[in-house]
């Protein structure tokens, strides 16, 4: 049996037997949709029957027959009711699938882009085409219905989507150098997150509520704060959609809202995320936790997991571990602990040279590597988690793992509005080049952060160096300069390997290294500590965040005048700025 992932929570097959159920419970599959009336073929499984063995495995089922070319309005409604409402993931099925997957596609047509749609459905192996029309109607029909809804278009100069680590050093440092612009922040999270300082609150060694800042106290004087999250774009013309279908205009516009943790993808992680002893430093609020299993953990099995890449902070699902292990040592219990690291990739790290002294840590705290090991489900209760471990020839098996703890890093993907926009690569993430952070076919639209295609490591140490290239290019295309700031790829990754030492990766594009201090930095040592623990924390809150550019100039080129596609904003549109300007003092 073939089955195809077509979103998330959804995967789409031809018809399946009842002696399938078992596979599909442990592929993580929670429930079935059975799109088929009952009698097309004689070898059909009766529904009722298949729901009753279905239902014996503990798998949830709805049968939403629909006949081939005659999908009704209200049929679609059921299924993304059924796909709201059921345990997640779900497999839908019909004949050959194509049926399920048009259900689908007609359920989102109202909010992806068609073409988009008709592309993930045939990447799926379904060829939607003959549904195109239709499909494009249920668009159109829902942008008219918005339209009513929408208000008076504000505009801005910039036009900033995310008010997290990238978002607010960008607004920042254009309202330095740039007097006088309308700068917009769009962002929806009333408190903004220092999540590198996770992994020191998981190991004990700084304070939680540090890590958590209202996001007024962020946000730049100078700045008006949307508090809204964006729902779309309009790159042809300027705008971007709120939630609510208000639209924002802007002369250029900078995209930058982080990237998903996909907790969803692994079957049973949301119901027993925070107890019983599952944890996870990704989840904002959650490495007090971590820090308290560890101190309770005398003996047993350890588990830390590491997804495929890309994910944000590629060291931190490891660094967590060498802090816990140090702990262990030092209380004299670490020889009764089986630590074990489940690493979906098959290397400890992506740059060769920081492996070496990883792997005298690994040895010294007798960490067993678990390669080519990525976790698929968990039962919290139970303490039991399934991993995909792929063997020799790529052949790849369950394999069931007890723990006592387990540290869970989770899958991450673009989010879905930017995935579902106009302005994602193939990949999902949002499109920039990688040198000016400039959008390839809309030259007033930048991005940076987790949330772009840029190949480089995903951190705040990337965003310090990012962030004054993007300004410099927003400028110059708000004054049509002929110069461009190019970025070289930098980022970074403190590892703790012990309490009071860090080795400090630095390295660029292509693995390339990019030391900032005239010392072996593969070296574990206390100066890198101090950096981490006491330092980084005000260059990211008083150098980042108030737009300085402290060791980080951008390399700037020439370049042909940048045009920018529409004028200044009008009287009418500037004046929520101004007026948030003045409140601002
Ligand atoms: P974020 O800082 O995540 O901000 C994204 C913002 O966009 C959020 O405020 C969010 O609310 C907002 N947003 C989301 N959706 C929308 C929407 N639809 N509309 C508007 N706004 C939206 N980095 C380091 O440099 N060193 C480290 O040691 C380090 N350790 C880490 C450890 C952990 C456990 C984690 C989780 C991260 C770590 N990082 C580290 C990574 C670092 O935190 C990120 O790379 C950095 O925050 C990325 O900045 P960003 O602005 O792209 O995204």
């Amino acid at each position: 049996m073939t089955i195809a992932k077509l979103a998330d929570n959804l995967f789409v097959s031809p018809q399946i037997a009842a002696a399938e159920l078992d596979a599909l419970k442990a592929q993580g599959i929670r429930a079935i949709i059975n799109n088929r009336p009952d009698g097309e073929q004689a070898d059909q499984p009766a529904s009722a029957d298949l729901e009753a063995e279905a239902k014996a495995r503990g798998l949830a089922y709805r049968h939403i027959p629909v006949v081939s070319g005659k999908i009704t309005d209200d049929q679609v409604a059921a299924f993304d009711a059924a796909l709201k409402e059921m345990p997640q993931p779900v497999l839908a099925f019909c004949r050959s699938g194509t049926r399920s997957t048009s259900l689908w596609a007609l359920a989102h047509a109202d909010e992806i882009d068609t073409e988009l749609l008709l592309k993930r459905c045939a990447d799926a192996g379904y060829d939607l085409a003959g549904l195109q029309p239709r499909l494009a109607d249920r668009r159109q029909a829902a942008s008219a219905a918005a339209a009513p809804a929408k208000r008076a278009i504000a505009g801005y100069d910039v036009v900033v989507v995310g008010g997290g680590a990238a978002g607010i050093a960008v607004a920042s440092s254009i309202l330095r150098l740039r007097r006088g612009t309308t700068v917009a922040i769009v962002e929806p999270s009333e408190v903004h997150h220092y999540q590198a300082a996770f992994t020191l609150v998981g190991g004990g060694v700084f304070n939680d509520a540090d890590t958590h800042v209202p996001q007024a106290k962020c946000i730049p004087p100078g700045a008006h704060w949307i508090r809204a999250a964006v729902a779309g774009f309009e790159p042809d013309h300027n705008r971007v959609i709120l939630e609510d279908g208000e639209r924002v205009a802007y002369r250029t516009l900078v995209v930058c809202p982080g990237l998903k943790l996909d907790w969803e993808a692994v079957a049973g992680l949301n119901e027993t995320l925070g107890k019983n002893n599952v944890t996870s430093n990704y989840k904002p609020g959650l490495a007090p936790y971590t820090w308290s299993l560890i101190q309770g953990m005398r003996g047993g099995q350890a588990l830390f997991t590491q997804p495929p890449m890309p994910i944000k902070c590629a060291g931190a699902p490891q660094k967590i571990m060498y802090l816990a292990s140090d702990w262990w040592r030092s209380q004299g219990v670490l020889n009764d602990i089986h630590i074990q690291f489940n690493n979906a990739g098959g290397v400890l790290f992506g740059v060769k040279e920081f492996v070496p002294p990883l792997m005298r840590y690994v040895e010294r705290y007798g960490i067993d590597l678990a390669f080519n090991s990525n976790l698929k489900a968990i039962d919290g209760p139970a303490k039991k988690a399934w991993f995909a471990v792929k063997g020799e020839g790529d052949k790849v098996e369950t394999v069931e793992k007890s723990f006592d703890m387990i540290h869970v890093c989770p899958p991450q993907c673009a989010p879905d509005f930017i995935r579902n926009s106009p302005l994602a690569a193939e990949s999902g993430w949002f499109e920039v080049d990688q040198e000016t952070l400039r959008h390839p076919r809309y030259e007033t639209v930048f991005g940076l952060g987790d949330a772009t295609t840029t190949p480089n490591a995903k951190t705040a140490a990337a965003v310090r160096k990012q962030a004054p290239v993007a300004v410099r290019n927003v400028i110059a295309a708000l004054d049509g300069k002929p110069e461009e700031a190019v970025y070289d790829g930098y980022g970074s990754c403190p590892l703790t390997v012990e309490r009071g030492k860090v080795v400090l990766a630095e390295f660029g594009y292509g693995g390339k290294l990019m030391p900032t201090f005239p010392f072996d930095q593969t070296k574990p040592r206390w100066s890198m500590w101090v950096l981490k623990r006491h330092i980084l924390p005000h260059m990211y809150f008083d150098v980042l965040f108030k737009g300085r550019e402290w060791m980080a100039k951008p390399k700037v080129v020439r370049s042909a005048p940048k045009r920018v596609a529409i004028a200044a904003p009008t009287e009418a549109e500037s004046r929520p700025a101004r007026a948030a300007k003045r409140a601002a003092g």
